[in-house]
């Protein structure tokens, strides 16, 4: 077998074969954003309706949900379904420790105060145990996050929520099209969040987002806090009205013409995406000492993030720390082809805006309760995983991949038949 290309070795992945793009932008999306800019109807706040009515029931109708309502991004979309439920001042809200910043910083909008729960070592979401734990007599909300495209454990969390009378969000920015026990992400809680933002599974030409809800009276709010609190209704001219505290945080009509477009193909790059990546998966899990995403029976995943585990004992490299066997393996496989990458380089309550507490002025909002909650702990799980992973993202979401993931197979395959240079190179790095 070939050297290993970090020692002058022909690279596993061939250099012409690795340019894989994402998103794909073919001739019926620029017809749709051109369709949109000769139609003049470029704001959303219309008496007629606009391509973002047109997306917003298109994706409620595939969600399985009666109603969706179009918003600048996904974060956005988190603070207006926080909003909508009432959230604020005093409030704790329950947020995994591994996930986007979004997560965490959208309870902060609302001057509530994120508390973070630790995960799952395998699915990386919301371990309901720790979750129960961390409820108190300040809890409101749940948002469970579908991180990477994996389904949240939407079941215990529904009824742990239940029996404390919480509401759910789910932020469902990474899982577009995963189901749960039968249902899409996007209908399992009390609202959830996506995001259309350009390396997202649907994405737009740009930033975009989309909260779901079976709930006519949450979605009418939520349509108000978008446009400055205001009431827009169909056939009947703007009147500058404002009943509640809004943003202006609406959806351009463009991007909401291009997701539209994007979405008409999304399942036929969906079945793309599972058959490579599941054909990659099966070739890596032979390998010794890589802990490979997977399925949880009665869940699909949407594969958005591709995350491996690794450990050095099983790995046949013992005495190398997590984190000294990360560096030399990312190393080792980015001279293959292989564009491996850290996903988080710490928990969200490691992220300096929750250890500083620099919210709304110095330590708001947690000095706003009577007696301001400790700081979190530790997050073991979220933390070894933090130190021991990898991801892989964005060039396996298009369908076309299957070839360049059978190249990063061979890459992983040689790299494992070189773990005595793996091992010599990992320790040189401790
Ligand atoms: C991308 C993302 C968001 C935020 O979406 P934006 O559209 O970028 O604002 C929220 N949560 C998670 C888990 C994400 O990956």
């Amino acid at each position: 077998m070939d050297k290993l290309a970090i020692l002058g070795g022909r690279a596993a992945v061939p250099r012409d074969r690795r340019a894989v793009t994402w998103p794909i932008v073919t001739e019926e999306d620029r017809k749709a954003v051109l369709a949109v800019l000769d139609s003049g109807e470029l704001v959303s706040n219309s008496d007629t309706p606009t391509a973002v009515d047109d997306l917003e029931s298109r994706f409620a109708e595939r969600v399985g949900v009666d109603r969706c309502v179009g918003v600048s991004n996904g974060t956005v979309a988190l603070q207006i379904a926080l909003a909508a439920l009432e959230i604020g001042p005093g409030d704790e809200v329950i947020v995994p420790a591994l996930s986007f910043i979004a997560s965490g910083l959208a309870p902060l909008h609302q001057m509530a105060v994120p508390v973070f729960a630790d995960i799952d070592p395998v699915t990386f979401t919301l371990d309901p145990a720790d979750v129960e734990r961390k409820i108190t007599s300040r809890t409101v909300a749940l948002i469970p996050v579908h991180l990477h495209g994996m389904p949240a454990e939407m079941g215990p969390l529904r009824e742990l929520a239940d029996r404390h009378g919480l509401a759910v969000i789910e932020d469902a920015a990474q899982a577009h099209g995963a189901h749960y026990e039968g249902r899409q992400v996007g209908s399992l809680g009390d609202a959830a969040a996506f995001s259309l933002q350009v390396t997202k599974n649907l994405p737009t030409c740009g930033e975009g987002g989309l909260l779901t809800t079976a709930d006519a009276r949450l979605a009418d709010k939520a349509r108000m806090i978008r446009q400055f609190g205001e009431v827009i209704e169909a056939g009947k001219s703007r009147d500058y009205l404002s009943y509640r505290l809004g943003w202006n945080a609406k959806m351009n009509p463009v991007q909401a013409a291009f997701a539209t477009s994007q979405l008409s193909r999304f399942d036929a790059y969906e079945r793309a995406r599972q058959a490579n990546v599941t054909a990659f998966l099966e070739r890596l899990r032979p390998l010794p000492g890589i802990q490979v995403p997977a399925e949880r029976p009665g869940s699909t995943h949407a594969w958005h993030i591709l995350r491996f585990r690794f450990d050095a004992e099983a790995l046949g490299v013992p005495g190398v720390s997590p984190t000294a066997l990360r560096g030399a393996l990312r190393r080792v496989l980015r001279a293959e082809g292989v564009p491996m990458s850290q996903y988080q380089l710490r928990t969200l309550p490691q992220q300096k805006v929750f250890v500083e507490r620099t919210g709304f002025g110095a330590g708001y909002p947690w000095a706003a309760a009577a007696t301001p909650r400790a700081p979190d702990g530790s997050h073991p799980v979220s933390e070894a995983v933090i130190a021991d992973s990898l991801t892989l993202q964005r060039r396996h979401l298009n369908p076309g991949s299957g070839e360049l993931l059978q190249r990063y197979a061979d890459a992983f395959e040689k790299v494992w038949a070189h773990r005595d240079t793996l091992a010599t190179i990992a320790r040189a790095d401790a």
